[in-house]
């Protein structure tokens, strides 16, 4: 077991060692703003995430069907705060956090269990798949929640068309271009539909054996009707725009068993060879690691200035926290995780400058958007309420100032407007990193003196 002093002796702050020390678990929207927050306060912080990529989610299901590559969505946390030089970054999975002696515990490649001490502690590790405690579900129906997730789905989806192409058998096509889609919040709505203007616009001529456009899509959801959080109306417009698109819309229908064949819903087997789970989300551990009490979703329950009950020292933000806000919890999307992050900081910052109270935390909700494949997008902010271009348009501007970096911001514009304009995608292979020729499939010496085949500076999991 390692020291805190061992991991503390080799790192150059510029602050003072003697400054507080400020561990923020998790370098998503929340743990990144919180991190930002405190660039000119007199502390030392370690950032540490599992991944090294601070990740843009709500463009996932743009890299999942071909649009974007991995690398145009998702950057170095390292490279985000490259110049902000009270912060060290660490790549390494949490496992507990121990209250008492004020650490938490993490496991690197090399190393388990690792102590690193805090004086504040930001938790903002996310959430991950819920299968509603049917976890046999995820074998044959990925979720869509990290890079290796979407790489996952595009494989699947891409290949699909390419063995219906070489299949003799015509009956075994039905299942392989069958795609069924379940949960129809905003990411079961985005995949579908952009699954659909994959099939009638980019593959349509490419195929001389099979005719994509035959490709069903099927859209499931338990609820009576799509996207929950929006308004009626903007439900049913994005409702019949899917249809529009192709998409069969089944809501009021829980898938009752998911296997290697397919989906059986209410008695009725849809043979399918692509099932994508977009429904459900479970908290991460941080909950059981601090022994606090959480909502029924399993979401930590914190004060309204984010603070643990009984820890004045302990933060818990973004999806991972639970908060209620005018009799009604607040939504686990960006927004909500960016301003609290936001807001702990400027707390933190605050106490150590010796300056007490600060305001409780209220959330600004600017509003919902989704998009429904190609130039539309239904929006919802207070009372203004909008479906089509425009709102398309709106949302791409949002979605384009998001993103963590201005190199990401213009690759993106310029791929979707080539996407927009030629119907081409940016990234459409099957990326197999377990098939023939791959690192793994070759013996270990070759594969430890093989150049690799990444271009240099690649630093996320995969750039392909
Ligand atoms: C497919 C998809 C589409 C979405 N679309 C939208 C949208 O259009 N608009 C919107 O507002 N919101 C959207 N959301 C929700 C939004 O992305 C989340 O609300 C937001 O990411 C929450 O931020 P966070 O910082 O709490 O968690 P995350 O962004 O999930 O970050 C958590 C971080 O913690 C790290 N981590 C987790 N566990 C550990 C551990 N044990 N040790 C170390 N590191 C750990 C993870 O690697 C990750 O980097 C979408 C989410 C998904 C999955």
């Amino acid at each position: 077991m390692h020291s805190k002093l061992e991991l503390t002796r080799e790192t150059k702050y510029a602050n003072s060692e003697s400054d507080p020390c400020v561990v923020i678990v998790g370098g998503g929207f929340a743990g990144l703003a919180a991190a930002k927050a405190l660039k000119k306060a007199a502390v030392r912080i370690i950032l540490i995430d599992r991944t090294n990529h601070h990740l843009f989610q709500p463009l996932l299901y743009q890299v999942a069907t071909a649009v974007l590559a991995p690398g145009q969505i998702s950057s170095p946390i390292r490279e985000i705060l490259r110049s902000q030089k009270n912060t060290t970054v660490i790549m390494g999975e949490v496992t507990g956090v121990d209250k008492d002696q004020r650490c938490v515990f993490v496991k690197s490649p090399d190393r388990e269990n690792v102590p690193v001490k805090y004086d504040y502690l930001i938790l903002a590790t996310g959430v991950r798949h819920s299968y509603f405690g049917h976890d046999q579900f995820e074998k044959f129906a990925p979720g869509l929640k990290s890079l290796a997730n979407a790489v996952e789905i595009r494989n699947k989806v891409l290949r699909a068309f390419e063995q219906a192409e070489t299949e003799e058998d015509v009956r075994r096509h039905r299942d392989l271009l069958t795609f069924v889609l379940i949960g129809g919040g905003p990411t079961g709505v985005e995949m579908a539909a952009a699954i659909a203007v994959l099939v009638r616009n980019s593959l349509r001529s490419e195929f001389r054996r099979i005719d994509p456009t035959s490709a069903r899509i099927v859209l499931l959801d338990a609820a009576p009707r799509l996207l929950g959080s929006f308004s009626e109306s903007l439900s049913q417009a994005a409702k019949k725009r899917l249809e529009r698109l192709g998409v069969e819309v089944r809501p009021g229908h829980a898938a009752d068993q998911i296997d290697e064949k397919g989906v059986i819903v209410a008695g009725e087997r849809i043979a399918s060879k692509t099932v994508i789970w977009t429904a459900g989300v479970a908290p991460s551990p941080a909950g059981k690691w601090l022994d606090a009490e959480t909502d029924r979703a399993g979401r930590v329950r914190v004060q309204r200035d984010l603070r643990v009950p009984g820890h004045p020292e302990i933060f818990v933000i973004g999806d991972t926290a639970s908060l209620d806000q005018d009799g009604k919890p607040l939504p686990g999307v960006a927004q909500v995780a960016m301003q609290q992050g936001r807001y702990v900081g400027k707390l933190i910052r605050r106490r150590i400058a010796g300056k007490n109270g600060q305001r409780p935390f209220r959330y600004f909700d600017k509003g919902n958007m989704a998009v429904v494949g190609k130039g539309f997008a239904v929006i919802q902010s207070g009372k203004l309420q909008m479906s089509g271009f425009l709102a398309w348009l709106a949302w791409a501007a949002v979605h384009l100032e998001f993103l963590a970096q201005p190199g990401l911001r213009i690759s993106v514009f310029v791929q979707w407007i080539w996407t927009f304009v030629t119907g081409q995608r940016g990234s459409r292979l099957i990326v197999d990193h377990t098939g023939p020729g791959s690192a793994k499939s070759r013996p270990a010496m070759a594969a430890s003196t093989a150049p690799s085949s990444q271009p240099p500076g690649t630093a996320v999991v995969s750039s392909k």
